[in-house]
């Protein structure tokens, strides 16, 4: 049996067929499960998924959402600027396509959030369209199997797995075969220990042969991340507490935050321009928190004001959050750290 052969093989035994996604499958539903599956585990994504249909079960549902509403069904999944895109996505396909998920592989790619692999799944998987895909698993499956040299991201690398992925993917069986190639990633050739006995590829596989599968795919040469301080003010009166929403660009974009100083001195200027009077203030234990290009050690300060000092109303940029109650918002990481932090304190 050829390569693909072995693939379909394992797939008709072993693949996962029982995934929500995987039932009346079509490109929307599709394409929501391959945005939440990148970078996130299976098991975490399966509630968020089943919550997120529930309240937006079409394309235009989703288009008319406010994005506050799409942010707060995203809380708990991180990296937001895929639930930003999947917005944006679906108000041009609500615009530009009355609603209906393009079936051209390059009006697809043209959306925002979507990139090759990621459309070629959507359209595979939802439509049998025949084209290739190239995630992180596939890529390490290839890798290894082809033991191709190079590290992930770079451009000679991913252009040599492409090309081999183009090749592997049959005319017939393509949905199967691909869900195959993630699952065989995701579930045999896995990142640390691969589970070779049981891959239907051990037969010609170089890198299982040479025993050299920890080696492929190479890892990229690490660079030391820098790192920063910031001190977050949480404001609080009785149960609630401020918080403002982040500008659409930058880190933990369009969520909601608190506000931030460099130094504890500027708290004084701040309190002033939000109208605040202060009346204790108590910083808590520093901690860190690491995004892909920077460490950020942060220092909470909640700082307690007078409740009689001018209070300013809830609007479509800062609110009063009641830390009981909460609010359907889209909360940046460190938010909801804070938020846990204030409770316990
Ligand atoms: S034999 Fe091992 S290294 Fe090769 S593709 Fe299968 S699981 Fe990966």
């Amino acid at each position: 049996m050829n390569f693909s052969d072995n693939v379909l093989a394992w797939f008709t035994q072993q693949g996962r067929k029982h995934f929500p996604w995987q039932q009346n499958k079509t490109p929307y539903r599709v394409w929501i499960s391959e945005i939440m599956l990148q970078q996130t585990q299976v098991t975490t994504v399966i509630p968020f998924y089943l919550r997120f249909m529930e309240s937006f079960p079409t394309i235009t549902d989703l288009a008319n959402a406010d994005e506050d509403l799409v942010l707060h069904h995203w809380t708990g999944l991180g990296y937001y600027a895929r639930a930003r895109n999947l917005h944006k996505a679906a108000k041009i396909i609500r615009d530009d396509y009355h609603g209906n998920f393009p079936e051209d592989i390059d009006q697809v790619i043209a959306l925002p959030g979507i990139g090759r692999s990621t459309a070629g799944a959507i359209l595979s998987l939802a439509l049998e369209q025949h084209h290739p895909i190239l995630d992180g698993n596939v890529k390490r499956v290839l890798a290894r199997h082809f033991m191709v040299p190079g590290y992930p991201a770079s451009s000679a690398f991913d252009k040599q797995l492409w090309l081999l992925s183009e090749k592997l993917t049959p005319q017939l069986g393509v949905a199967n075969f691909n869900q195959a190639m993630m699952d065989l990633g995701a579930t045999v050739c896995t990142r640390g220990k691969p589970k070779c006995s049981d891959c239907p590829l051990k037969v010609d596989c170089q890198a299982f042969y040479h025993e050299k599968q920890s080696q492929f795919p190479a890892k990229k040469p690490k660079k030391e991340k820098p790192e920063k301080k910031t001190i977050m003010v949480m404001f609080t009166n009785e149960d609630s507490v401020f918080m403002y929403k982040r500008p659409p660009s930058g880190i933990w974009g369009g969520l909601w935050s608190f506000y931030e100083i460099d130094q504890v001195q500027q708290l004084a200027k701040l309190s002033v321009d939000l109208g605040f009077a202060i009346v204790n203030q108590q910083p808590l234990k520093e901690f860190r928190h690491t995004f892909s290009h920077f460490h950020l050690d942060i220092t909470p300060l909640v700082v307690e004001i007078n409740p009689n000092c001018t209070i300013i109303n809830d609007n479509d940029q800062q609110l009063w959050y009641h830390l009981e109650h909460g609010a359907n918002i889209g909360l940046a990481a460190s938010s909801k750290t804070l938020l846990a932090l204030l409770s316990k304190n």
